[in-house]
């Protein structure tokens, strides 16, 4: 259960990775990975970003993490402006903000034990003696389901969901606030995804622990989140709570990434939504709206002047010139009806 207090706000973050060619090494164009985003995260809330690949979600990750240098914007932590930390301020940070990759296999050094696995970030932090670490480790190790045995060996000896509870516990032994999760099931088979997406689930009511879930799945993300974000092409569409999402979206993207979910019922008939044409090159994206060249919507002021992110309904945020009041003819107020604003365009 979340609570009110805001603990990690992005506004306008920018990561734009410049493009360099010749023996100069000249830029020559840059890739706008992530274009101006923004969003909260309530303290024990699950906020999820999804998309398709490519959207820019998982770079949106690591920059928060400066795993990669944000080009601009602003982070605030627990209302304290994090972007212009030192690299020395930063890495005592690092201990509050913690990431679990997809693949457990590449990020655990497979000459290491669990055990040491699980030490080296304590002694990198100074946080405890060995005899104190020593508990922590087991209790960590509990709380995933390791058991005393396991601790001793070493990352190849584990199956792909049991690597993935070494790097859960890996980085919950610093006891971190916030944790960022970038596809963290998405290399496991259906049934131990479950098994992992309980865990996290256990673990972040028993430590009070705040997510960024990043995800493709869709019904991954239905299944762990309070509020879900809508990426395309490094850019926020859409953002909700997720039963609003799921029931009732706005964004003509959103739409069509959700009529591709199977329905439940095989007598629940649902219309697939087919997006025409690829996602567009990053470092060339098209004027106006940065999904018009795929939105069946798509009308000629979509071409020439790009939708503000904006409020539409209490907590539902959409980039859509469909839900521009402006555009609107709101003299009869049941026009004002956000499931069919084609009809009430003027
Ligand atoms: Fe489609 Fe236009 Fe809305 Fe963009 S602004 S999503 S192109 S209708």
């Amino acid at each position: 259960m979340s609570t009110d207090q805001v603990m990690l706000k992005v506004s306008n973050l920018k990561k734009h990775f410049p493009q360099k060619s010749g023996i100069l090494q000249r830029t020559n164009n840059v890739v706008r990975a992530v274009d101006g985003i923004s969003f909260e995260i309530n303290e024990e809330e699950t906020f999820s970003l999804v998309g398709e690949s490519g959207c820019g979600k998982s770079t949106t990750g690591r920059s928060i993490l400066r795993l990669h240098e944000p080009t601009s914007g602003e982070i605030l932590y627990n209302g304290t402006d994090i972007m212009n930390y030192s690299k020395r301020e930063f890495r005592k940070l690092r201990r509050d903000l913690q990431m679990i990759f997809q693949d457990p296999y590449s990020s655990l050094n497979p000459r290491m034990t669990v055990r040491n696995l699980l030490l080296e970030p304590l002694l990198t932090h100074n946080i405890c003696s060995k005899k104190v670490a020593e508990q922590r480790i087991m209790d960590i190790a509990e709380k995933v389901g390791l058991s005393k045995e396991q601790i001793n060996r070493h990352p190849h000896e584990f199956s792909g969901g049991q690597r993935q509870r070494i790097s859960i516990a890996r980085a919950l032994i610093l006891n971190p606030k916030v944790v960022i999760l970038d596809e963290a099931v998405s290399a496991l088979d259906v049934s131990i995804q479950a098994q992992i997406l309980n865990l996290l689930i256990e673990l972040q009511q028993d430590l009070k622990l705040t997510y960024l879930f990043i995800s493709h799945d869709l019904n991954v993300v239905r299944h762990v989140s309070d509020r879900v974000g809508v990426m395309y092409l490094g850019q926020m569409m859409e953002t909700a709570k997720t039963d609003e999402l799921y029931s009732d979206p706005l964004h003509p993207y959103t739409k069509s990434l959700l009529s591709a979910i199977p329905s439940n019922h095989p007598s629940e008939k649902k219309e697939r939504i087919i997006l025409q044409g690829d996602v567009p090159d990053p470092s060339n994206p098209p004027s106006g709206c940065p999904f018009r060249l795929r939105c069946p919507e798509a009308h000629e002021r979509c071409a020439i002047e790009k939708p503000v992110y904006r409020e539409v309904k209490e907590n539902h945020w959409v980039a859509c010139h469909l839900y521009d009041q402006s555009n609107l003819d709101i003299t009869n107020e049941s026009d004002y009806n956000f499931g069919e604003t084609t009809k009430v365009l003027k």
